[in-house]
């Protein structure tokens, strides 16, 4: 009867989970300026692809925009048309292949093309024509990747192909490496030396050589002779290193926390076993606490019985397997409450968990783990 109850009004945008992603914007914008010092006078195209590996597309990117990066990095045209509709208007290359009919959607967008075969090229200029816009296109050189463009013993017939291409832009020419983060990088090198074979084309013909790209994290790090004219890192971007053999010639640092809270507390009495299919149980009562975070949430469910934690600045370890919303942590004999931060990656007090740590803990690379964190954990961001 009483409909008088004051419930405390609390917006939708006020309502957000224990469990968040921080991204430090400041330390995002130092590796940037760090990789930029390092490559010049060679240019940066930070690459923003798979939600800028966890970080936030459209955020990550208008702090690369106000950095003045030359350019911007993607994998997918819809990542470039988000980022068209949200006011980027610096260069953005679209690096994944193209198909159907997307080759208008990219001119009307003003989104860069990846060219990787002569067909595909004059597709491209065809359409140009009869659009009347001209579109801009990065030339797509195999050279020991085996995934996409023209093998690099065939791209002279590639680059005259461009020739007869009246109605393009050939904004640029690239190529990927293999295992440029590899303690032995020899291959990289051989890819290299294809690369600038290949692009011997131009002066031969007396022709103005396209900007030229090819270096990744891994290359940035251990070939500075792959800089060339542009650079594309990835993953240094983001503070984490492309693998653990490789050398650490740039000092970068994560820019991500990922946390959560404590919301519920419980004794679990000897022998009582702990979550989906009863692989975990006390020899003795134990305090555990129970987070709001799971693989729902791209925390790994291979991680379970491994993961660990911290509260308080102290590990602690993640008892029976990963669910999809939640996990349990034991705390043995000590205290926490509900709304105790819980660190799932990054600093706490004098205690850190890498990604590489999870990574291990997974079975897997440090990329997994980042670009698997899902848009249901909320991103907030740290200036
Ligand atoms: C993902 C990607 C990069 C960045 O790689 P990192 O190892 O993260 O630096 C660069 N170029 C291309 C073509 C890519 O697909």
């Amino acid at each position: 009867m009483n409909s008088s109850v004051n419930y405390p009004v609390i917006s939708v945008d006020e309502v957000i989970r224990p469990t968040r992603v921080e991204v430090d914007l400041k330390i995002l914008a130092e590796n940037f300026r760090t990789i930029k010092k390092h490559v010049a006078p060679a240019k940066v195209m930070p690459v923003l692809k798979a939600n800028a590996y966890g970080h936030g597309l459209v955020r990550v990117a208008l702090l690369m925009e106000e950095l003045e990066a030359d350019y911007l990095g993607v994998a997918v045209l819809e990542e470039g048309i988000l980022l068209r509709q949200k006011g980027i208007k610096i260069p953005i290359l679209v690096l994944g292949g193209i198909w159907g009919n997307q080759i208008p959607i990219f001119i009307k967008h003003d989104l860069s093309i990846t060219a990787s075969s002569i067909e595909k090229l004059k597709q491209i200029d065809e359409l140009s024509a009869q659009l009347k816009k001209k579109a801009r296109v990065h030339l797509k050189i195999d050279t020991g990747m085996e995934r996409l463009g023209v093998h690099y013993y065939h791209a002279e017939k590639f680059f005259e192909a461009t020739l007869s291409c009246k109605h393009i832009i050939i904004d640029g020419v690239y190529s990927h490496f293999a295992n440029s983060d590899d303690r032995d990088f020899s291959f990289a090198k051989l890819q290299l030396e294809r690369f600038n074979e290949a692009l011997s084309f131009f002066e031969k013909h007396s022709l103005p050589t396209p900007t030229r790209h090819m270096a990744n994290s891994g290359a940035i790090l251990q070939m500075p002779e792959a800089n060339l004219d542009i650079v594309r890192p990835g993953i240094m971007l983001y503070g984490v290193y492309p693998s653990q053999e490789v050398k650490y010639t740039v000092k970068v640092s994560p820019a991500l926390t990922w946390k959560s809270l404590v919301v519920y507390f419980k004794v679990i009495k000897a022998g009582n076993s702990v979550g989906y299919g009863m692989t975990w149980k006390p020899d003795h009562d134990i305090r555990a606490v129970t987070i709001p975070v799971g693989y729902g949430d791209g925390y790994l469910r291979a991680m379970s019985n491994k993961a660990e934690v911290s509260i308080h600045g102290k590990r602690y370890p993640v008892i029976g397997r990963i669910s999809m919303d939640q996990i349990v942590v034991n705390i043995e004999k000590d205290s926490a409450y509900n709304g105790d931060e819980v660190t799932l990656i990054g600093v706490n007090g004098n205690n850190s968990i890498t990604v590489e740590e999870l990574a291990d803990w997974a079975g897997t690379i440090p990329y997994e783990i980042l670009t698997n964190i899902n848009t249901r954990v909320p991103r907030v961001y740290k200036r």
